[in-house]
């Protein structure tokens, strides 16, 4: 992006949030003037690379209900819901193939340390008038689904979906700029200002500048490297491995239903097939980020991905010599609550939302829509969410402390996580060091 340049709104980051910003502005005003910056290529951060878990927010019913009480948590659940439905029809509508599959998502204990897993939503979903949106299963049938000597009881959430999520970000990104929004792209704001009086916002590049009645930062994790966001996020990072095609291993285990998978582990495992019968496998054990900078391990950290590995060879021993063809990793922006944040800098027309905690892929769907509705000054149904406007639930430190304690309680984690693997109870320290971030109020794991 070269020059001045002049737009009704400015959308600062191409990732799913940005991206589907634009669409619903373009969708809400016709004529709008939407201009789209992001300081790579749109799509080729942890929207183009997550693990495809396209999720309503009904697996953390409990945490949404005990923190917005129940109606409002209602309103955002069966939102999340349908944000989920509204990508399966884009997809269609806009003929995109992005490998939409709506069949539910298992999420299932893997020791007796995990056994309660998934039961404070089944609760929360009951209590709520909906009992079907999140199901207690039983062993039986867990394996009936999935045949693993690591599984014990789970929970059934039969509204997720998985799709694949760089034909979705690409697609999303073809289709904005065949309707018309201008996008630019290794064009990174280096710096956001509010025109005193006017009330319009600048967004400037390297090379130009934009002027603008809105904006709208969709930046993911680097929202932790700007100065009125940081105490709000912290950044820590995800690693997926792909197995080459394995359909006979699939048939053998009875995984053809198309299921995603998580365990109950606060480092989560996250599994699920692939169109292509592949396994993907991810784990959320990664290091963290010091604000929020991102490093070469954390796109590809070859130890964490051999450390996947071998969690998913536990957890399917049928995989035993059968080859990995790929491996990745990316940033996860993660909220001290879990819940994603989406609002407004003060005195400002700038708003923001990140914090999806690795769990973006539907509800920056639902984001988007607010999003749009901010900037443009409207209030409806989506703008009422409780999650717009609300706080961060917690404080999270500056650096270096944020990074050196969220770095001890990481290895704390995984300490307390291996010793349930050999059917141990952790130390002390270990347990101490694992309560502490409740203790403070920050919600870890799932
Ligand atoms: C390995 C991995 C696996 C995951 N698995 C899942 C999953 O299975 N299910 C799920 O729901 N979620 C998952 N996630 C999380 C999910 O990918 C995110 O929640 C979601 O993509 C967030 O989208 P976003 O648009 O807010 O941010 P991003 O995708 O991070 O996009 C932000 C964009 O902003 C741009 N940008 C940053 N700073 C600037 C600047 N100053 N100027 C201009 N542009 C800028 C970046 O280049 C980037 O394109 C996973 C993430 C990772 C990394």
């Amino acid at each position: 992006m070269e020059g001045a340049l002049d737009a009704d709104v400015v959308v600062v980051g191409g990732g799913y949030t940005g991206m589907w910003t634009a669409w619903h502005l373009l969708d809400s005003e016709p004529g709008i003037r939407v201009l789209l910056l992001d300081g790579g290529i749109c799509g080729h951060g942890p929207s183009g690379r997550n693990g495809g878990f396209c999720e309503s927010l009904w697996f953390s019913a409990g945490a949404i209900r005990e923190r917005f009480g129940d109606k409002p948590a209602r309103a955002l659940l069966d939102a999340s819901s349908q944000a989920v439905t509204a990508i399966g029809d884009w997809c269609r509508d806009n003929e995109v193939d992005a490998w939409f599959d709506q069949s539910g998502y298992l999420c299932v204990s893997t020791g007796p340390a995990y056994d309660d897993v998934g039961l404070g939503s089944a609760e929360a979903a009951a209590a709520l008038g909906s009992p079907d949106a999140v199901r207690d299963l039983s062993a039986a049938e867990v394996h009936e689904r999935v045949d693993s000597p690591a599984f014990g009881r789970g929970v059934f959430v039969p509204d997720f979906a998985t799709l694949q999520p760089a034909r979705l970000a690409l697609g999303l990104r073809r289709r904005l700029l065949e309707r018309g929004a201008e996008v630019f792209e290794h064009s990174r704001v280096r710096r956001l200002r509010v025109e005193p009086g006017a009330g319009a916002v600048v967004a400037e590049t390297d090379s130009g500048r934009v002027r603008a009645g809105a904006a709208v930062l969709a930046v993911g994790g680097a929202a932790r490297s700007l100065r009125p966001l940081r105490s709000r996020l912290t950044v820590a990072s995800s690693h997926i491995v792909l197995t080459e095609p394995v359909p006979d291993v699939l048939e053998e285990i009875g995984w053809t239903g198309g299921e995603c998978i998580t365990d109950g582990r606060t480092l989560v495992h996250y599994f699920r097939t692939t169109r292509d019968g592949r396994i993907a496998f991810g784990w959320g054990g990664g290091r963290l980020a010091y604000g929020g900078r991102l490093n070469g391990r954390i796109e590809v950290d070859g130890e964490t991905a051999a450390q996947a590995h071998r969690h998913l060879l536990r957890i399917f021993p049928a995989l035993d010599g059968r080859a990995i063809t790929h491996a990745w990793g990316g940033p996860i922006d993660v909220s001290p609550s879990h819940i994603p944040q989406i609002g407004t800098l003060p005195d400002s027309r700038v708003h923001f939302a990140f914090g999806y905690t690795g769990n973006g892929v539907g509800p920056t769907h639902l984001a988007g829509r607010a999003l749009a509705s901010l900037a443009l000054d409207r209030r409806d149904r989506y703008t009422r969410l409780p999650i717009v406007g609300s706080d961060a639930g917690s404080w999270v430190p500056p650096e270096p402390l944020a990074w050196a304690g969220g770095s001890v309680v990481r290895r704390a984690l995984l300490r307390r996580e291996e010793a349930f693997d050999r059917h141990e109870q952790p130390g002390l320290v270990t347990r101490a060091l694992c309560a502490l971030p409740a203790a403070i109020g920050i919600h870890v794991g799932r």
